[in-house]
């Protein structure tokens, strides 16, 4: 197969297996959608791609070189992200709600070589750009000065690869840990382009399938499963720019397949259009946090349709998915992938355990990631010598295989899809005026299946203003991130030994949304 590679991708692990599916084809790959419509073709994709990997390169990056990304959701991000590995450099992609404080800590923790942002943040993020000794600040739009599209346009087809073997760096992800300190998971090649061709085997993807693809792309789920999915695949993506319930009905008729998180799921259970828009889809995904058993019931009833549920995450990609054939089990995110190992083991000792007994999930695979960057005490912490990843998340496993996850060790909080650590949170909290003390927690929230809630103690004799609580956490902090709710209370429950009692306040707050 790779012998008809063209030769920029030819010795690039990853960039050869996104690229093989396609070779000699004709076709869209991506459609864009709402607003207007607008096609990519594979050929246009590609050779963007290597024009875009010739530009990294003369302007100074080097293998192994981060390229730090933060912009809006768009194909070109994408072509960024093939040309990043063509050029043997490692992508490293933000979400762009973060805020300027936000970005200043990843640049200065991954020292990448060149930041990518929109054209609107030049300027406040140059400042922090240059504290970080990043070499290069670029936009990724129109023709304007320091546009890497005007410098890929300048260049000549014929990019040669540099070649990338499976153990070379192609991407790195933060994830928070319970600390507040975000932790930078390195994925290789090898890892990226084994997972993917494993879901897309196991999910059945081909050239045929045309995914609705509406995830962010700064994130495992909407970069790599869904796009690297499609690419290898031969496919097509419907891409828009963010999740429009409305607008995904309307699609979905030209559809076969949609990977979701949740939300998307209980939200478009209120299309009226539903039922009739989903009569060619063959798949749909559920993933990155717990799809209730209702909402699964509840959309098996609307449109005949058992929604997959697998299970995975940044340092791991994907350990588990529920069958393609088999029974789709609501409650559980299946079984483990082929070549991936998921134990049960207990979360003090380490031994392993057996069926239907709850405990830490383990996983070992060509899926998992490398090791934090530079944080190799952390890594030995969670990446056991054995080869097995403690996930943090406790699970069990029955006697069919099924996973159920039933909690996660630690109290992240998944709102909407995306990770909230309260920590970060609550640090930001405490600093404020009047501000003894905080415990930050998530409630089960029918739209984002949690919903942050901030408890606060005030100084004694000290009142708090909520309104400039809110201020000083707008400014601080992405949206995405904010309490839904604040609540002061006299003191924090607490058990002997200190410890603030989560548990008793989620039990507090539990129906503040439902
Ligand atoms: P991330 O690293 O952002 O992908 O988040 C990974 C975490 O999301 C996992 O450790 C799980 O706690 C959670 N997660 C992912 N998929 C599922 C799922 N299907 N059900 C429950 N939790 C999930």
């Amino acid at each position: 197969m790779t012998a008809t590679l063209p030769g920029a991708y030819l010795g690039n692990h990853l960039a050869a297996q996104l690229r093989a599916a396609s070779v000699g084809r004709e076709g869209d790959v991506f459609v864009i959608r709402h607003p207007g419509c607008e096609v990519v073709s594979f050929g246009e994709f590609f050779s963007n791609a290597e024009k875009l990997a010739a530009a990294l390169v003369e302007v100074g990056v080097c293998p192994g070189d981060r390229v730090a990304v933060q912009v809006e959701k768009s194909v070109a991000m994408l072509e960024l992200y093939v040309a990043t590995l063509l050029a043997g450099a490692v992508f490293l992609p933000l979400n762009p709600g973060y805020t300027t404080s936000e970005v200043s800590y990843f640049l200065g923790d991954a020292t990448p070589k060149l930041l990518v942002c929109d054209p609107s943040k030049i300027e406040a993020l140059g400042e922090v750009a240059r504290a970080a000794q990043v070499a290069d600040i670029w936009s990724l739009s129109g023709d304007e000065t320091g546009s890497l599209i005007a410098a890929r346009d300048a260049q000549n087809m014929g990019f040669e690869a540099r070649a990338h073997g499976a153990d070379d760096l192609a991407a790195t992800l933060y994830t928070s840990g319970t600390t507040g300190r975000s932790k930078g998971a390195m994925l290789s090649h090898g890892a990226l382009a084994s997972n993917s061709q494993t879901l897309k085997q196991y999910w059945r993807f081909s050239a045929h399938d045309v995914l609705i693809h509406a995830l962010p792309i700064f994130h495992t789920h909407g970069l790599f499963v869904a796009t690297n999915i499609t690419l290898m695949a031969g496919g097509r993506a419907i891409f828009m720019p963010r999740f429009d319930a409305a607008a995904i009905c309307s699609v979905m008729p030209e559809a076969t397949a949609m990977m979701g998180v949740p939300t998307f799921y209980t939200r478009l259970l209120n299309q009226p259009s539903l039922a009739h828009a989903s009569r060619n889809m063959r798949l749909f995904i559920s993933g990155s946090a717990p799809l209730l058993s209702e909402t699964h019931e509840r959309w098996r009833e609307v449109t005949g349709h058992a929604i997959l549920e697998r299970y995975g995450m940044t340092e791991t990609n994907m350990n588990t998915s529920n069958p393609y054939d088999g029974a789709r089990r609501a409650g559980t995110v299946g079984l483990s992938l082929p070549g991936v190992e998921v134990i049960v083991t207990d979360p003090e000792t380490g031994e392993r355990l057996g069926e239907n007994e709850i405990g830490m999930l383990e996983v070992r695979g060509p899926n998992l990631f490398a090791g934090y960057w530079q944080m190799p005490e952390k890594t030995a912490q969670e990446l056991r010598a054995s080869g097995f990843f403690i996930t943090g998340d406790l699970g069990i496993i029955d006697g069919d295989g099924y996973v159920s996850i039933v909690g996660r060790q630690n109290d992240m909080i998944i709102s909407g899809g995306l990770n909230i650590y309260p920590k970060e949170l609550e640090l930001l909290l405490d600093g404020l005026p009047g501000v003894l003390e905080t415990a930050v927690i998530g409630v089960p929230h029918p739209d984002f299946g949690e919903a942050v809630v901030a408890v606060l103690v005030p100084r004694a004799g000290e009142e708090i203003d909520l309104d400039d609580v809110r201020a000083g956490i707008e400014t601080a902090v992405a949206k995405f991130k904010r309490p839904k709710h604040y609540a002061i209370l006299t003191e924090l429950p607490r058990n002997t030994m200190g410890k603030v009692q989560k548990k008793s306040l989620r039990e507090e707050f539990l129906n503040l949304f439902g």
